[in-house]
């Protein structure tokens, strides 16, 4: 944990030269607005024929091809990243309906992902803050609890960049970074 380092950004995901960015995909992984918009429009159509492909495999799952909370991940079409991990991230809806849990369980398996494949840098996006409609100061705290408590199991990260969008994001995850 030494050697981490928490980066923050405030810019465009798809412009990032890292291992692997994380896209706030939906749960049918065949694109949508948002971040999952700019990813695609710059990946290009290989990357929407490899989600298809996931997806055409996964079509009995139940939640849909990834669920709330799941991760997949697959190449990075012409994006400068090695690979794209799409993981989806729950619809605020009050926070009655288990939100904390999946929110917390998209950082922590996209990281495992990344990990699995041998990854070491990671850009996450703030996810469900969009659309999605999660508080953006509670989606932060969930994001860097997370990320810091799932590092402890995967060494070979080193580097974790939250890649904000706005301004406001941007200030959360400075207070709650500088704080570490
Ligand atoms: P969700 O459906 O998970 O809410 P959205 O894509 O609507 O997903 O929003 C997630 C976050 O990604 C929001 O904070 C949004 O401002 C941000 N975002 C949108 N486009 C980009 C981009 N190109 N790079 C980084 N973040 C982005």
């Amino acid at each position: 944990m030494e050697d981490l380092k928490f980066e923050l950004i405030l810019g465009d995901i798809t412009s990032l030269t890292v291992d692997a960015i994380v896209n706030a995909a939906n749960s049918s992984l065949m694109g949508g607005g948002g971040v999952d918009g700019a990813i695609h429009r710059a990946a290009g159509p290989a990357l929407l024929e490899e989600c298809r492909l996931i997806a055409e495999r996964r079509r009995r799952n139940p939640g849909g091809a990834c669920p709330p909370g799941d991760a997949i991940i697959t190449g990075a079409g012409r994006l400068s990243c090695r690979k794209v991990i799409h993981t989806v991230g729950p619809v605020w809806r009050g926070g009655g309906f288990g939100e904390a849990e999946i929110l917390t369980s998209c950082y922590r398996k996209s990281l495992l992902l990344a990990a699995g494949s041998g990854l070491r840098s990671i850009a996450f996006p703030n996810i469900s803050t969009g659309v999605y409609g999660y508080p953006k100061a509670a989606a932060a705290k969930i994001a860097v609890a997370s990320v810091k408590n799932t590092l402890l199991q995967t060494p070979l990260i080193t580097r974790v960049i939250f890649v904000c969008f706005d301004r406001e994001n941007y200030e959360f995850y400075r207070e709650l970074i500088s704080g570490l």
